[in-house]
């Protein structure tokens, strides 16, 4: 049992030590928006079963949750269509980057999984279905704020038009998603979607609380498809990173090139981390040592 207090010190102990790093990684510059960011934040906030939230750091900054929208987007596909997502994109591990197109055209443009950019497109145009963008993002908009409790999450307008004008690897991708028939939609209706989803700014307050639905918390989706969407979050959550991830922290997490990392530790903890320097892989640097730190301090693991 983890007591609040001791938890408080854990949390300022990893905050106090992710400020005196100097190797914090490199923000995303491929989205021009996002590059200008300053490297030196640190935020971390965790919700615990009995409705305590702590956090340390700068934990009540909006950054940008990029690919960790993906995991509330699957939710909502999967509410849509059930297993018929899969007779689209598949729930292996890439070993590729997140933007890759190599493999999508060697295994006919079925994606390795919904996190991968290629599954993530796939993804979003089973979630829209043959609706308008908006109403998709009215949706997903409003199942985050149910989940994180809270009306003041929103799109930053600049982020989605930023990688709208600079997003040529997902654009390639999707074209070739359209030609092998993967793609319902016009490929440009699904990356707008896409991208704007990608733009939702939360703070880790607010991330926290939106994955207690991942922890076991609160009920919004079936129990037996929370278990699979962090089977998913474990093995592909962190790209070619996944199984370094999985060794290091012990928790099924997605990542954000905005440097954010949603983790889970089922029954015990929703966590939320973000520092914006990204790793090789572009998962956040110190947001994966801040949680393996967490990890080790407090014994949460899924592996015993
Ligand atoms: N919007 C980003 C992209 O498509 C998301 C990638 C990520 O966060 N890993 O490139």
């Amino acid at each position: 049992m983890t007591l609040a207090h001791d938890l408080a010190q854990d949390l300022a102990a990893i905050a106090a030590e992710m400020a005196s790093r100097t190797d914090r990684g490199q923000p995303a510059d491929y989205i021009p928006e996002l590059a200008a960011i300053d490297a030196k934040q640190f935020g971390i906030s965790v919700c615990l079963a009995d409705g305590t939230q702590l956090s340390a750091g700068d934990s009540a900054t909006p950054f940008s949750i990029q690919s960790i929208s993906k995991v509330f987007g699957l939710a909502i596909a999967l509410g849509r269509l059930g297993d018929q997502l899969w007779t689209r994109v598949r729930r292996e591990p890439s070993g590729h980057a997140f933007n890759s197109i190599l493999q999508l055209e060697s295994e006919g443009g079925i994606p390795r999984n919904p996190f991968v950019n290629a599954g993530a497109i796939v993804t979003t145009d089973a979630a829209l279905g043959h609706r308008p963008p908006k109403e998709y993002l009215a949706e997903l908009i409003g199942f985050i704020r149910t989940s994180a409790g809270d009306e003041d999450i929103h799109i930053d307008r600049a982020v989605a038009r930023s990688e709208t004008e600079t997003g040529h690897r997902n654009f390639a991708l999707a074209h070739f998603l359209k030609a092998q028939g993967n793609l319902t939609n016009p490929p440009d209706l699904v990356l707008g979607a896409y991208f704007h989803q990608c733009a939702i700014a939360m703070t880790v307050e607010q991330l926290a609380r939106a994955g207690r639905f991942l922890a076991g918390f609160q009920r919004l989706i079936a129990p037996e498809r929370v278990r699979r969407i962090n089977a998913l979050m474990l093995t592909c959550g962190h790209y070619d990173g996944s199984g370094e991830f999985a060794f290091r922290v012990g928790l099924p997490g997605k990542s954000g090139v905005g440097g954010g990392i949603l983790a889970v530790a089922p029954g015990r903890a929703s966590i939320a981390v973000w520092s914006p320097g990204l790793n090789a892989q572009g998962n956040s640097l110190l947001g994966t040592e801040a949680l393996e730190m967490l990890a080790r301090r407090t014994g949460w693991s899924i592996f015993g």
